[in-house]
């Protein structure tokens, strides 16, 4: 089944996202925190395209998501640093595991000096969408940005990617982290303005500990508002009061979206299975 026929017939979904354990890991310690994840009936589960070796285990993970748990299944991928030949073979193995849902993405930019994406094969998702069109009849997901991606200096060309995403074959989209709703609530309207007319999920992060959230920044981008601050700066030296106070923080993102009708919620669950059920309990989604 393709996951947008769930945000065409219930709302609003929900939908955890998972990353693959390290290779230092067994693969079964991914299992052992889906067992408390799948108890919170998410509508699907997504499982992250790394950039390191354990990129290899994504695949396997969503095919057993939905052999073993019974679960519909939505693998990442990315193109960056992909030949086609590599591409075609991946979709291939997703199609052999009867694994229809993906969403495509550009893929985080190694940190190399030497790399350069224009000696890459695909430079941007719509390129990737194309090749998933091109192989099945897959559900394809996309990225979108509220605060605008990184790399793109003018937020109005980043909407008009967006919008070709769509175009390209992407049933819907679910949002970078934002820890403002007003954030969210100001990008949709821009993109109804565009005529960006699909599902646009929130994806919420949870801030769990002080550390986190500077690595959260540095890495995807977008602002913290002084709520939050003022929050790290209370608590956080105390790890325990920490982890509350960012419960709460998630929780009432949560309820104010769902107030508002969105789609759906996705939650970057970091593996974190405790800490999620807290929040969506609390959100009343669990
Ligand atoms: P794109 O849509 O390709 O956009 C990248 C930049 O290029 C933007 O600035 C855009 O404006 C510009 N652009 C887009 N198309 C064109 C074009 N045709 N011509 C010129 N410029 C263009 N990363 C991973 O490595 N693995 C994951 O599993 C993963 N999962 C994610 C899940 C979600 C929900 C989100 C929001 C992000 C995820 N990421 C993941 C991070 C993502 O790969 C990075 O944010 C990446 O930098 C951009 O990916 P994208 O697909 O949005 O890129």
């Amino acid at each position: 089944m393709k996951i947008i026929e769930f945000y065409r017939s219930s709302q609003p979904v929900l939908s955890l996202e998972i990353f693959p354990p390290s290779m230092i890991y067994p693969i079964e310690t991914v299992f052992y925190t889906l067992d408390e994840l799948v108890k919170l009936n998410a509508h699907y589960i997504s499982i992250t395209y790394p950039g390191g070796y354990n990129r290899a285990r994504t695949v396997g993970i969503a095919a057993r998501i939905k052999q073993q748990y019974g679960i519909e299944a939505q693998a990442h991928l990315t193109c960056v640093n992909h030949t086609s030949q590599e591409l075609e073979n991946i979709l291939a193995e997703l199609q052999n595991k009867d694994v229809t849902n993906i969403m495509a993405l550009r893929g985080d930019l190694p940190e190399t000096p030497d790399f350069d994406i224009k000696n890459c094969t695909y430079h941007y998702a719509n390129e990737l969408i194309e090749v998933i069109k091109a192989q099945g009849d897959f559900g394809i997901a996309a990225a979108a940005h509220p605060e605008g991606h990184p790399d793109c200096r003018r937020l109005k060309e980043d909407l008009y990617h967006l919008k070709n995403k769509v175009e390209t074959g992407a049933d819907f989209l679910i949002t970078q982290l934002f820890f403002d709703n007003r954030i969210y609530f100001d990008f949709i309207d821009k993109c109804l303005s565009i005529n960006i007319n699909c599902p646009i999920v929130p994806g919420i992060m949870p801030v769990l500990n002080a550390n986190q959230i500077k690595k959260m920044i540095y890495l995807n981008g977008g602002s913290m508002p002084a709520k939050l601050i003022k929050i790290v700066d209370k608590y956080g030296d105390n790890p325990a009061d920490m982890e509350k106070a960012g419960i709460d923080y998630a929780a009432g993102q949560i309820s104010d979206l769902v107030a508002d009708k969105v789609a759906g919620i996705h939650m970057y669950t970091m593996n974190k299975a405790r800490q999620i059920t807290n929040i969506l309990e609390q959100a009343g989604l669990a």
